[in-house]
């Protein structure tokens, strides 16, 4: 096991307001380190739809899912947030007084004086395909993500989906694969135009197979696929040589561990108190898609909002001899100093 970090604050979820939550408590002179089980910032923004427009941020008319990641990571700047990313917090323990443990399942330890749970839905989980007895094949010789390139090179690939994971895999694998099939239910895309004409070019020169179906069946020994079949909308079937089968879905979102962290949960998401978005336990608070109140809107500026609360009760924990005076950005040159503009 690790060493034990310490901090005063450990956030749970980088997502939008795990993020802004950092600024809030930087103000505050609190010091806080992010743990993400997704190996990028952002959350859902960054994950479900950076390319997407968003209306609703307040005096941003417009901003991409990735463009608002990339401003909150701009802003919290100043406070040097310590990012631990690809990493999920499966415990949360209560200690003492303003003491809490963390552990990761990359075995890191954190001890702090608060948890913020920002959490949102939870972790993301890959939708698994309507195919007859995959479990087995799972990955051994199906995966739902491409962690290394290498792992494909000179093999039979079989990708399925129709969106901008299994077009982008497609354009990336095709050069290093012996072979490569894309198959999609239709043949209609929903992935970048771009991605689509390329993909195309390569079938026409002969360099990759599409095929228009569904896969139906899987063979295969121990775990390791030889082949797959694929039933034509026509109601044709033909057999494809496979190595490795990597089907891209979507992703669905899962409450996972922080089920299990002692807290009372309200349809899986944790009820807290709308004057400091703190939970029944002192010192942990959640903030963001993953808390519940009466009136509560799963919106980003409600979770900004929950992350100035959070941060003021959040402060006498971590300077429990101190106390605070509220102070506007616009004219607190102590506020200034701290965001390295005076
Ligand atoms: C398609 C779509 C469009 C949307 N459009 C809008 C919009 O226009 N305006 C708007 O205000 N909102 C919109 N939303 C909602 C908005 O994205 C959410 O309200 C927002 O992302 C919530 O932020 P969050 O930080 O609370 O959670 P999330 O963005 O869900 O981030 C939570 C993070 O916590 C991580 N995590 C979870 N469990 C653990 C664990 N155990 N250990 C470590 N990490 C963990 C996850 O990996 C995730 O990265 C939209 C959502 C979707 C899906």
């Amino acid at each position: 096991m690790s060493e034990t970090i310490k901090t005063d604050v450990l956030i749970i979820g980088a997502g939008p307001v795990g993020l802004f939550a950092v600024f809030e408590l930087g103000l505050l002179d609190i010091k806080a380190h992010l743990v993400d089980i997704l190996d990028k910032i952002g959350g859902q923004c960054a994950e479900l739809y950076p390319e997407k427009p968003i209306y609703d941020i307040p005096g941003i008319p417009l901003i991409t899912g990735h463009g608002l990641t990339e401003a909150l990571l701009e802003q919290t700047k100043p406070f040097k947030p310590i990012f631990h990313l690809g990493e999920m917090v499966l415990k949360v323990e209560k200690l003492g007084d303003a003491q809490f443990r963390v552990t990761t399942d990359g075995d890191k330890v954190f001890e702090c004086k608060c948890v913020v749970v920002a959490a949102g839905g939870g972790s993301f989980q890959p939708k698994r395909p309507p195919i007859q007895g995959i479990e087995p094949y799972e990955e051994k010789s199906v995966f739902y993500a491409v962690r290394k390139m290498e792992a494909f090179r000179g093999k039979k690939l079989l990708i399925v989906g129709g969106g901008d994971s299994a077009l982008d895999w497609t354009l990336n694998l095709q050069p290093i694969a012996e072979r490569l099939t894309l198959v999609h239910r239709r043949d209609d895309f929903r992935g970048a135009p771009d991605s689509v004409n390329k993909m195309r070019t390569l079938v026409a020169a002969g360099g990759m197979d599409l095929k228009i179906g569904q896969v139906t069946a899987l063979e295969g020994v121990d775990g390791q696929l030889t082949a797959a079949s694929v039933k034509g909308n026509d109601g044709s079937v033909s057999r494809v040589e496979v190595d490795a089968m990597l089907p891209f879905f979507g992703l669905t979102m899962k409450l996972g561990p922080v089920a299990d962290w002692g807290l009372k949960l309200v349809d899986n998401l944790i009820p807290v108190d709308t004057g400091t978005f703190e939970t029944e336990v002192p010192g942990l608070f959640a903030i963001g898609d993953i808390n519940t109140y009466p009136g509560k809107l799963k919106l980003i500026l409600s979770g900004f909002h929950e992350s100035a609360l959070m941060a003021q009760k959040a402060y006498h924990y971590v300077y429990p001899e101190k106390k605070l005076v509220f102070q506007y950005t616009t004219s607190s040159t102590s506020l200034q100093k701290k965001l390295g503009v005076a």
